[in-house]
């Protein structure tokens, strides 16, 4: 099975890259930031907790997450693999992640981290807010925090895939193709 840990801040272009993945290697998209939304979108119990954690840009605890990321696997039928889409955010999602995949004799194949200069982001985030309606992508304070709860909370998650081996970083600037075709270099050692 193919497992993807797709990483980087918000902005760098992992939902971008993400599914052009799954369209090449047949894999499914976890995306935990659309998952919530779905829920927000939904109106069911979940989506009222998560907002107020997105609203702000902080996280919404690992308990919370870990259990959606759990069934959303668990609803998959003879999945090729998963690519996960801003998770894991925080040390705690990463080990839980361990764990689950392990306890169904699978396990992450990798981490892909996009590399990105924060001035890029911040000008992507801006452009993207015009036209995806995330209140999140709009307000300078909110996208700050992000960025801030980003190098503190999730940075360090690179770090535990490091002590693996299993991280590679990608230059997460140019063409949408030629960031694509680094990444499925490397995916394709795998
Ligand atoms: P994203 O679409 O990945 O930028 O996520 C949007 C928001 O959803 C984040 O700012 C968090 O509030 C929440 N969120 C998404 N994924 C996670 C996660 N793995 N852990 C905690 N909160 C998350």
């Amino acid at each position: 099975m193919l497992n993807i840990v797709l990483f980087g801040p918000p902005g760098a272009g992992k939902g971008t890259q993400s599914e052009k993945l799954i369209q090449k290697y047949g894999i499914e998209h976890i995306s935990t930031g659309d998952l919530f939304r779905k829920h927000l979108g939904e109106g069911t119990e979940l989506g009222k907790l998560a907002k107020k954690y997105m609203d702000e840009g902080n996280l919404v605890p690992d308990k919370v997450v870990i259990g959606m990321v759990d069934d959303r696997i668990n609803s998959s039928k003879d999945p090729k693999g998963f690519i996960f889409d801003g998770f894991p955010r925080t040390v705690a999602q990463a080990k839980a992640l361990d764990e689950l995949l392990n306890a169904k004799g699978i396990g992450i194949s990798g981490m892909i981290s996009l590399e990105v200069p924060e001035d890029e982001l911040r000008k992507r985030i801006k452009e993207r807010g015009k036209t995806s309606g995330r209140t999140d992508d709009q307000d300078d304070k909110k996208v700050d925090n992000r960025i801030k709860v980003y190098k503190e909370e999730t940075m360090p998650v690179a770090k535990y895939y490091e002590e693996q081996g299993k991280l590679s970083k990608i230059h997460g600037v140019g063409s949408i193709d030629e960031i694509f075709a680094s990444i499925c270099k490397v995916v394709d050692q795998y």
